[in-house]
C-alpha cells in the first residue's frame, strides 16, 4: 500500500477527464489535474484563472487521495498553473498505476522517476518570458527519454527563438519537439488551422534545420474539438 508524506494536500483549481490536445500523447483519454499558482504571467495564457489575481477561481485544498478519486482515465496530466510549485512526491506515489504527464514551464527541475512524460513548455518571445536555459538544459542531459520539447509559437520570430534555443540544448536532437501555433482568443477554428497550414509551408518543410529534429507541428486538438469551453 503506498504512502504518503503526512499532512500533504494540494491546491487544485480543476480536476476534469477529456483527451490529452497536445504533444506526443495526442488523443489519449486523460485526467486533468489542474494546480494552483504560477510563477510567469504568460502574455498568451489561457488558464489565467489557475493563478492570476481578479481571475482566479478560488483553489479547492485536497488530499492525494482526493485527487485519486477523481481520476477515471489511465493518463494523469498534473498541469496548471505551474504545477512544479507543489511538492508531487505524495500524489505521484499514490498515481503510481497511472501513465503521468507532468506539464510544466521549464524553470524547474526536480526528477521523479514515477513521471512518464515531462512536457515542458519554454516560454518565447511572444510570451514576455524567456527560457530557463540552465534549467532545460538539465532536462535534456537527465531525462531526454521521458521529455518533450513544446513550443507555443507566435510567429516568425518565435520559430526563430526555438531554433537559437534548440542550438544551445546539447542533446535535443534526440527529443521530441512538438511546435503549436498560439491561439487568439475568439479565434474560429478555419483560422487557427491557416495559421497552422501557414507554420507548417512556410518555416517548417522549407528549412533544412529541423531535419536534425525529431519534429512534430501540431495543434491543440482539444480547442479545434471543443473552441474555448472549459473542462473537457
Ligand atoms: S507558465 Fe503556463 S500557466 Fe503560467 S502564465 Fe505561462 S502559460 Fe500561463
Amino acid at each position: 500500500m503506498a504512502t504518503q508524506a503526512p499532512g500533504a494536500t494540494y491546491e487544485v483549481t480543476e480536476i476534469f477527464t477529456s483527451i490529452q490536445g497536445e504533444g506526443m500523447r495526442i488523443g489519449m483519454p486523460s485526467t486533468f489535474v489542474r494546480l494552483s499558482r504560477c510563477n510567469l504571467a504568460c502574455a498568451f495564457c489561457d488558464t489565467t484563472y489557475s493563478w492570476k489575481a481578479g481571475e482566479m477561481v478560488e483553489p479547492t485544498v485536497m488530499t492525494p487521495e482526493q485527487i485519486l478519486a477523481e481520476v477515471h482515465a489511465p493518463d494523469v496530466v498534473l498541469t496548471g498553473g505551474e504545477p512544479m510549485l507543489q511538492q508531487l512526491s505524495p500524489l505521484l506515489e499514490l498515481l503510481e498505476g497511472s501513465f503521468v504527464t507532468v506539464e510544466t514551464n521549464g524553470t524547474m527541475f526536480r526528477p521523479d522517476p514515477r513521471v512518464g512524460l515531462w512536457s515542458v513548455s519554454p516560454k518565447l518571445g511572444s510570451s514576455g518570458q524567456k527560457p530557463n536555459k540552465r534549467v532545460l538544459r538539465e532536462y535534456v542531459a537527465q531525462v531526454s527519454d521521458r521529455l518533450q520539447l513544446k513550443f507555443v509559437v507566435g510567429g516568425r520570430e518565435d520559430v526563430s527563438a526555438v531554433k537559437d534555443l534548440l542550438g544551445e540544448l546539447p542533446g535535443a536532437t534526440a527529443v521530441p519537439i512538438v511546435l503549436q501555433p498560439v491561439g487568439i482568443p475568439g479565434e474560429s477554428r478555419d483560422a487557427y488551422c491557416e495559421k497552422l497550414a501557414r507554420l507548417i509551408e512556410t518555416e517548417i518543410l522549407p528549412d533544412p534545420f529541423w531535419e536534425a529534429y525529431a519534429l512534430r507541428v501540431l495543434p491543440q486538438f482539444h480547442k479545434l474539438l471543443w473552441g474555448e469551453t472549459r473542462g473537457i
